[in-house]
């Protein structure tokens, strides 16, 4: 399988900072995305590591330009979550309401994640209208998409030291589950 990991947000427009401080949600997966890559490579798939800002933009639409010029069979935006509330906290993944495939990886990759990080399962989730999370990245991506929110690492410490003490096994966790997918 052809898989394309998009790095949530801009170089200029790093989304949250994480709660402890040390690094941006552009910042965190541009570090960690190769990883992730080389654990697929490994399993016989090609990964490519997808920066919107070559596409031209910092907004959604352009995520989905970059992931539609790597030709993959599946597109993964990658995220963390913050809230208002230093207590919210778990894991999340949402996908397109009209497409099975995504839904199908949306669960794989969402268990994957909550068997590795042990944090609150708020599940999947469908975006269908446009004022939802990261519509136009969905509803402009060519091939079944997902778009994961592995923890409140935006505001939450909790979940901040869980994501990133736990980033090699949710490589391997991922690669797995994105190989089952694609059996
Ligand atoms: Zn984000």
């Amino acid at each position: 399988m052809n898989i394309a990991l998009s790095i949530g947000h801009h170089p200029k427009a790093q989304g949250s900072d994480s709660a402890d401080g040390l690094f941006t949600e552009y910042s965190f997966w541009k570090e960690h995305l190769p990883e992730l890559a080389r654990e697929l490579e490994a399993l016989g798939h090609t990964a490519t590591v997808v920066n919107r800002s070559d596409a031209g933009g910092r907004t959604p639409s352009y995520a989905a330009a970059a992931c539609n010029e790597t030709w993959a069979d599946l597109a993964i935006e990658f995220h963390f979550n913050a809230s208002e509330s230093k207590h919210a906290s778990g894991t999340e993944t949402f996908y397109w309401y009209t497409s099975a495939r995504g839904k199908i990886a949306a669960e794989m990759v969402q268990q994957a994640m909550v068997d590795v990080l042990h944090l609150r399962d708020r599940g999947i989730k469908s975006v269908a209208r446009p004022a939802e999370n990261a519509y136009e990245f969905f509803h402009r991506t060519r091939m079944p998409a997902i778009l994961v929110e592995p923890a409140f690492a935006g505001s939450n410490m909790a979940d901040c030291n869980r994501l990133r003490d736990n980033i090699a096994p949710l490589c391997k966790a991922l690669a797995r589950a994105l190989d089952d997918f694609s059996n």
